[in-house]
C-alpha cells in the first residue's frame, strides 16, 4: 500500500508538485492524470526515489521512505519502474532481461521467469533476443522484467504511450490482469483520459502541479470538479 502525504518539490523555488497526496491500494491501480507538464513524471519520480520532495511524506505498506531528513534509496522502497522508453538490455537474452535484477538460486530465477513468460504469453521466446520481438512482446517481456523481483509497487510512466493504437488496448487488458493476479499496487501516470478511464480503480486528475480531484472514474467523469476539467475530458467519446 502507497500513501504519498502533502508531497512539495520546488525547482528554482517554483512549484511544481504543490501538496500532493495520493494512495494506492494492493491490486488496486491509481491513475496520475493530467495534461503536458503539470507534474506526473516528477511525482512519479519522487515516490521511486530518483528525486524527493521539499516537504511531505510517503510510505509503503506503512513504513516511511521519504520524510524531512530521511530518505531510503530506490534500490530498498520495493517500487518496479515502467518508462515509455523500456529499453531491454539489447546483449541479453530474454531470460537474461527478466533474471537480471533477480536474487535467489538458479532454480529460484528460472521459476519466476518461466511463470512470468508463461503470464505474458512469450515462453517460446525464452532464448530470443530483444530484436527479434515486436514493439509489442519488448513490451511485454518488460512488465515481466518489472515484476520479476515482486515490487510492491508498480509505478509506470505512459508505458503505452509507444505502441499503435492496434497493439495498445490489448497490452493494456493483459498488463492489468497480470498486474491485479500479482496483487501489486499500480500508480499509473498518463495524459490520456481514455487511458484512465480504462485502466484506472481511482483517478487523480493533476493540474498545475496540485491534485484538483481524485474518485472512481465515473465519478470523475460525469461530474467534473470545473470547466477546465470537463474540457479535459471532453475529447472521449
Ligand atoms: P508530460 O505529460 O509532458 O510528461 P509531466 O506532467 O510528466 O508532463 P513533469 O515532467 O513532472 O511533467 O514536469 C513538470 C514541470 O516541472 C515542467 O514544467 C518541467 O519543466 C519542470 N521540471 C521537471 N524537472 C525539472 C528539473 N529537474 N529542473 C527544473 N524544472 C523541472
Ligand atoms: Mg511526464
Amino acid at each position: 500500500r502507497l500513501e504519498v502525504r502533502n508531497i512539495t518539490r520546488r525547482f528554482g523555488g517554483v512549484p511544481v508538485v504543490s501538496e500532493v497526496s495520493l494512495s494506492v491500494m494492493p491490486g488496486q491501480v491509481t491513475c496520475l492524470l493530467g495534461p503536458s507538464g503539470c507534474g506526473k513524471s516528477t511525482t512519479l519520480r519522487i515516490i521511486a526515489g530518483v528525486d524527493w520532495p521539499d516537504e511531505g511524506e510517503i510510505r509503503i505498506d506503512g513504513e516511511r521512505i521519504v520524510a524531512p531528513g530521511f530518505f531510503v534509496p530506490p534500490e530498498k522502497r520495493g517500487t518496479g519502474l515502467m518508462f515509455q522508453d523500456f529499453a531491454l538490455f539489447p546483449h541479453l537474452s530474454v531470460f537474461d532481461n527478466i533474471a537480471f535484477g533477480l536474487d535467489g538460486t538458479r532454480t529460484e530465477k528460472r521459476l519466476r521467469v518461466h511463470e512470468l513468460l508463461d503470464k505474458v504469453g512469450l515462453l517460446r521466446y525464452i532464448d530470443s533476443y530483444p530484436h527479434e520481438l515486436s514493439g509489442g512482446e519488448q513490451q511485454r517481456v518488460a512488465l515481466a522484467r518489472a515484476l520479476a523481483p515482486r515490487p510492491r509497487i508498480m509505478l509506470m510512466d505512459e508505458p503505452f504511450s509507444g505502441l499503435d493504437n492496434r497493439l495498445r488496448d490489448g497490452i493494456r487488458d493483459e498488463t492489468l490482469s497480470i498486474l491485479k493476479d500479482e496483487g501489486t499496487a499500480v500508480l499509473l501516470v498518463t495524459h490520456e483520459p481514455e487511458e484512465a478511464m480504462r485502466m484506472a480503480d481511482e483517478i487523480a486528475l493533476m493540474r498545475r502541479g496540485r491534485i484538483v480531484q481524485q474518485g472512481a472514474p465515473y465519478n470523475v467523469y460525469n461530474a467534473p470538479v470545473d470547466r477546465e476539467a470537463a474540457a479535459f475530458f471532453s475529447d472521449i467519446n
